[in-house]
């Protein structure tokens, strides 16, 4: 039987993860919560409704939401209501949909399926390594031609190995080139599982000091140090190191030195190329829908963020590493 897993996006024509035209595969649920995430409906792993609140014509001229919620007293199974309970998933401010309380919602997506004006969003499907092919597939000649292939990315794809690793292996056996995205906080046999399936491996060291990691990710920093070493002394990988670099989190000299350090001296050196991705303002919307604050306001304030100016500060760090002998470039193309 085909693995299956929770995808929260399949985007075809890629370029920046990997080389060539590729089509990237988002795998859903992350070890970590980084503070910048632009992918916030990749947090958790299961498929979940998100709110566009603009979008809903209003409950007294629709209403469908309810009426297919199995949780309200309208919609089927209902009578929460009756039984003295108001315990509707769905919350409605001035006749609109504008939030879904994830507490009493079983993510059945009979909302995202009633709605007729896509004010509520599926965010995930369960898909099958067969179904994923499907599409893979059609773009074949692309890779061929580009030299691209597959990218698994996430969230964290190897939350879900069965499902990378399976994806992997068809890949493989139709000469299609295959590369992980990983944060790497995983435990390290997920990681050889997929090792001799993957071509190409991209990973973050977002920040050397483990208590700052786990102040703006969620998660200590020391497994990923471990499995980074542990990917590094293998021979056969080719990796691509990124950095993202955070206004007010991580952009300051010690934590560069410290990073160029462990590079020469933890992972030989074995660092195809290092990318430094200058902090983007991304994924708004999708923080609103998923009533999610939006953490890194307060932290651009208190660094006092202009972007003209952040721009030359990461482009100096890339220089920096270059200086020390590590092949540097600042975005994701590696042809610049
Ligand atoms: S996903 Fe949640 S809110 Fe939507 S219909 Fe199902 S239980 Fe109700
Ligand atoms: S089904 Fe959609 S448009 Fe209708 S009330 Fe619900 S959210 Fe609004």
């Amino acid at each position: 039987m085909t693995a299956e897993g929770t995808v929260f996006n399949i985007q075809h024509f890629t370029i920046h993860d990997g080389p060539g035209i590729r089509t990237e595969v988002f795998l859903k649920g992350c070890p970590l919560h980084c503070l910048w995430c632009s992918n916030p409906e990749s947090l958790k792993a299961e498929v979940q409704p998100g709110v566009y609140r603009k979008k809903c014509i209003g409950r007294k001229n629709c209403g469908a939401c309810e009426e297919a919620c199995p949780r309200t007293d309208a919609g089927a199974g209902g009578g929460l209501a009756k039984a003295g309970r108001t315990a509707s998933p769905l919350r409605f401010y001035r006749n609109r949909l504008v939030a879904i309380d994830y507490t009493l919602c079983n993510g059945c997506m009979a909302c995202a399926e009633a709605c007729p004006s896509e004010a509520v969003k599926a965010w995930g499907r369960r898909m099958t390594a067969d179904q994923i092919m499907q599409e893979v597939r059609r773009d074949k000649g692309y890779y061929d031609r580009s030299g691209g292939g597959i990218t698994v990315s996430g969230g964290e794809p190897l939350l879900q190995t069965e499902l990378t690793a399976e994806l992997f292996r068809q890949c493989r056996e139709e000469g299609i080139h295959t590369c992980c995205e990983t944060c790497l906080c995983i435990p390290w046999e997920r990681v050889e599982e997929l090792l001799p399936l993957t071509d190409l491996w991209i990973a973050d060291l977002k920040m050397m000091d483990p208590e700052k990691h786990r102040a703006f990710t969620g998660a200590g920093n020391e497994r990923i140090l471990e499995n980074l070493q542990k990917l590094a002394g293998n021979p056969e990988t080719e990796l691509i190191l990124r950095i993202p670099v955070i206004p007010g989190v991580n952009d300051n000299m010690e934590n560069m030195r410290q990073t160029a350090d462990f590079i020469l001296g933890e992972m030989q050196g074995n660092v195809r190329t290092l990318q430094l991705l200058s902090y983007m303002r991304l994924g708004m919307e999708k923080y609103e829908s998923l009533g999610l604050p939006y953490q890194m306001t307060d932290r651009l304030k208190e660094a006092h963020f202009r972007r003209d100016y952040f721009q030359r500060k990461v482009r100096n760090f890339a220089d920096y590493f270059n200086s020390r002998g590590i092949h540097t470039l600042v975005g994701t193309r590696e042809k610049q």
